[in-house]
């Protein structure tokens, strides 16, 4: 098995597909009766080992699709193995949509409700915030429901577990009716967009940008709700999405990859060669972004007060040129929801992601950069590179303690445990 990037590659005794929760119960209860430790894997598609193991691994990819329908109330509940791409192409056969997304659909409902997987748009919340109910079998074999109504403290832990919890088996969303969406990318100039950025974060559905290093150009993409007709789609898209921002960028990747002192050079070049375009399409198809550019990535959200001066100082790290890099850095806007384990617990955030192409060295510039946004309030994207610190996760989030109190009841033998599980929170 390995992740997405490749970085982290692993051997499980066995991997295992139920097709039902009834599936889930029999495999956790003789797990639990042989000692043996189980992890689960969405798609693979997180950059720490939260499904490296040397034991069980389950997959859910043959629970997708629909559970079933709640027309009156706009929820449905999926199978939590269903591909976003999936859960998109269905919900709009039902005339139906998540109001936000992130920026692919590779990833499975319940993997990225686990790690708070988010898009951008400060109206809006990280998938988990659109999650109304969920259904998951816990480390002693139970099948428990929590919802807004039923379970309702344990329900705001399961929406955003990190896989601690147990099973996610099905996953109840709230839903919105299906729009189009225009989204608009430009170049533009850093200091012009940090001016007017609130201004840009308020009045824009969706707004965010990335950062040229060693330039004053950043890339923004701006979406809004559109009446239509579509465009922009077909071969132009193509040829732009795949064959300019991926196959030309990954022969950049690997030319800085073989002669690092190249990355100042191309990443002023990259600058230079951003266009801008518009497209106007179904909002799950325009939210999804085409990445075959493989990379390691790490991404802190910060309170948005924060942002601008912890972005100040990361990018006086970055003008050090102490580090081989050249990707452009994303900056995106997140509401503040009241989920326990969210980043954006309890304050409207920015996140800043910084990427390595893959099989470069990350962890120098990962670890700097990192206690840059630390100082600032930073907490991690759960998906992403981070150094696991259960002191820091302790004055980080309010309600740790109580996770860990939670995590023991509903797996007291730490069944779901691996390594990394036990770095974050510990277990036996
Ligand atoms: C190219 C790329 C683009 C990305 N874009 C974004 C983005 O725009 N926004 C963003 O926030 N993140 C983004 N990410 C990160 C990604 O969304 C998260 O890492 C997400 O968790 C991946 O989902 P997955 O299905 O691959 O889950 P995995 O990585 O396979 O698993 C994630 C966690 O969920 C657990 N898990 C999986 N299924 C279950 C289950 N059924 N029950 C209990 N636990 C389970 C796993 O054990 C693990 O702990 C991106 C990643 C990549 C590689």
């Amino acid at each position: 098995m390995k992740n997405w990037s490749g970085a982290i590659q692993w051997n499980p005794a066995a991997l295992l597909f139920p097709k039902s929760t009834g599936e889930v119960v029999k495999i956790i209860r003789a797990a639990r009766k042989s000692g043996s430790r189980i992890r689960l894997i969405g798609s693979g598609h997180s950059f720490v080992p939260w499904s490296e193991t040397r034991d069980l691994l389950i997959s859910l990819n043959a629970m997708q699709g629909i559970v079933s329908v709640d027309a009156e109330e706009n929820y449905i509940t999926f199978w939590a193995g269903t591909k976003l791409k999936l859960l998109g192409k269905i919900l709009h056969q039902q005339g139906l949509a998540m109001e936000n997304l992130g920026d692919i659909d590779r990833q499975s409902i319940a993997g990225a409700i686990c790690t708070g997987t988010h898009g951008t748009g400060l109206s809006f919340g990280n998938l988990s915030t659109q999650v109304s109910g969920l259904e998951f079998v816990n480390g002693k074999g139970e099948v428990i429901w929590c919802s807004e109504n039923e379970n309702r403290d344990l329900f705001q832990f399961a929406r955003l577990s990190l896989g601690a919890l147990g099973v996610i088996t099905k996953v109840q969303l709230r839903l919105v009716p299906s729009f189009l969406l225009q989204m608009e990318r430009k170049k533009e100039g850093l200091e012009k967009v940090l001016a007017e950025l609130e201004d840009r974060v308020n009045t824009n559905r969706h707004f965010e940008f990335y950062w040229f290093p060693y330039t004053q150009t950043v890339q923004t993409k701006t979406a809004n709700v559109s009446d239509g007709p579509k465009r922009g789609g077909g071969v132009g898209a193509y040829l732009n999405d795949v064959i300019l921002e991926n196959a030309t960028f990954g022969l950049l990747c690997q030319l800085a990859k073989l002669l690092p002192s190249l990355n100042k050079g191309i990443s002023r070049l990259s600058a230079k060669a951003v266009s801008g375009n518009r497209k106007i399409g179904d909002s799950h198809k325009v939210f999804a972004t085409p990445r075959y550019v493989r990379f390691n990535e790490m991404e802190y959200s910060l309170p948005l007060e924060n942002y601008k001066d912890a972005f100040y100082y990361l990018r006086k790290l970055i003008n050090t040129e102490k580090f081989d890099i050249h990707f452009p850095i994303e900056h995106r806007f997140v509401a503040g929801d009241a989920i326990p384990l969210s980043p954006a617990n309890g304050r409207n955030s920015a996140y800043i992601a910084l990427h390595v192409y893959r099989g470069k060295a990350c962890e120098p510039y990962f670890t700097e950069a990192e206690s840059i946004l630390r100082e600032f309030g930073g907490r991690p994207h759960w998906g992403k590179w981070h150094h696991p610190d259960p002191e820091f996760f302790k004055s980080a989030y309010p309600q740790w303690l109580n996770f860990l109190r939670i995590r023991n009841e509903m797996d007291p033998e730490h069944v779901f445990v691996n390594k990394w599980m036990g770095r974050v929170v510990g277990g036996k």
